[in-house]
C-alpha cells in the first residue's frame, strides 16, 4: 500500500514538472503582444485579479483605448453606442447600434489598429476582450426590448472564402462565439457566402448589390440545421419565432448587415438585432 502511494506521489510530481515545462515553453514561443502597438506584454503577476484590458493592451495603449471609447460622433455628438447616424434601414429597428467605438480605416489610431490586429490574429483573448467591451451596450438593447439573450440565436455573416483563406479564420465567427458565450446563449451559422467580392473593395452602391448576390441563408438541408433537441429543421421553420443577434467586427455602409437582417426577417425571424465592435464614423455635416 505504501509503495503504491509512493508511486502515485511520484507520478503526480512528474506530471507537475512536465506541465510546468510546457508552460515555460508556451511563454517562450507565444509571447502575448499588445493588440495595438504589438509590444510584448509583461507577464501578469500570478493570482492577481486582472483587469480585462491588461491581457490585450500595454498600459499606454489601454489608456488610449479607454479614451477612444469616449470619442464623440462629429455629427450627433454621441458616443458610438448611442450614435444615431447609422443607415436609415436600421433606424426604425434600432435607434442606436450596440458598439464600442468609432473606426476610421484611414487613421492609425488605437481602435483602428486593434480592429485590424483582431482580424489577422486568431487570439481568443482578443475576442473575449472585445465581447466583454460590447456586452454593456448590447445588454441595454436586450433590456429595452424585454428580451432574454438566452432565447436569442447569435450568428455572424461569413467572410469571403478568400478572406478566410488569407487569415486562416473568420473573425466574425470567433467574435459571435465569444459574445454568445458572454451571454450564455447559443451561436449558430445562419448564412452562406457564394462567390462575391470583398466588400471593402467596393463602392457603397456596389456593396449592397454584392451583398444581395453573394449572401444567402444557410441551406436548411445542411447538417447544422437542427433545432436544440436535435430535430432537423425545415426551411420555413429555420428562423420562425426566433430572435437573432448578428455580430460583426466593423459596420461600414451596413450593406452586409442589412442583407442579413432582411434574409432572417423574410424567413420568419421575429427580431433581428445587430451589434458591432466599431462603427465607421459619420462624416461631418458641411
Ligand atoms: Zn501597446
Ligand atoms: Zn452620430
Amino acid at each position: 500500500m505504501r509503495e503504491e502511494l509512493c508511486f502515485f506521489g511520484f507520478s503526480l510530481f512528474v506530471l507537475l514538472v512536465v506541465m510546468k515545462f510546457f508552460e515555460v515553453l508556451k511563454n517562450l514561443f507565444f509571447v502575448p503582444k499588445c493588440i495595438s502597438c504589438n509590444e510584448r506584454l509583461s507577464p501578469l503577476p500570478e493570482n492577481e485579479i486582472v483587469a480585462y484590458g491588461k491581457v490585450c493592451f500595454c498600459s499606454d495603449c489601454l489608456k488610449k483605448w479607454e479614451r477612444a471609447k469616449g470619442t464623440l460622433c462629429p455629427v450627433c455628438s454621441n458616443i458610438s453606442a448611442l450614435c444615431s447616424c447609422h443607415p436609415s434601414f436600421f433606424k426604425d429597428k434600432q435607434p442606436s447600434i450596440p458598439s464600442v467605438c468609432f473606426y476610421n480605416p484611414d487613421s492609425n489610431n488605437v481602435q483602428t489598429r486593434a480592429i485590424l490586429k483582431m482580424k489577422r490574429t486568431n487570439n481568443a483573448q482578443y475576442f473575449e476582450f472585445m465581447a466583454e467591451e460590447l456586452a454593456p451596450s448590447l445588454e441595454k438593447v436586450f433590456t429595452r426590448m424585454a428580451l432574454d439573450p438566452k432565447d436569442c440565436v447569435f450568428t455572424w455573416i461569413p467572410r469571403t472564402d478568400a478572406a478566410i483563406a488569407e487569415n486562416g479564420f473568420d473573425q466574425g465567427k470567433e467574435l459571435a462565439k465569444k459574445v454568445a458565450q458572454r451571454f450564455g446563449a447559443s451561436v449558430q451559422p445562419s448564412f452562406t457566402r457564394r462567390r462575391g467580392k470583398e466588400q471593402k473593395l467596393l463602392s457603397k452602391k456596389d456593396r449592397s448589390k454584392n451583398a444581395e448576390t453573394s449572401i444567402f441563408l444557410k441551406n436548411p438541408k445542411h447538417k447544422n440545421s437542427f433545432d436544440r433537441k436535435g430535430k432537423r429543421v425545415k426551411a420555413e421553420d429555420l428562423a420562425s419565432n426566433k430572435a437573432f443577434v448578428i455580430v460583426d467586427d466593423v459596420m461600414t455602409t451596413g450593406a452586409t448587415l442589412k442583407r442579413g437582417v432582411e434574409l432572417l426577417k423574410k424567413s420568419g425571424a421575429k427580431t433581428v438585432i445587430i451589434a458591432c465592435i466599431a462603427k465607421t464614423e459619420a462624416k461631418t455635416k458641411k
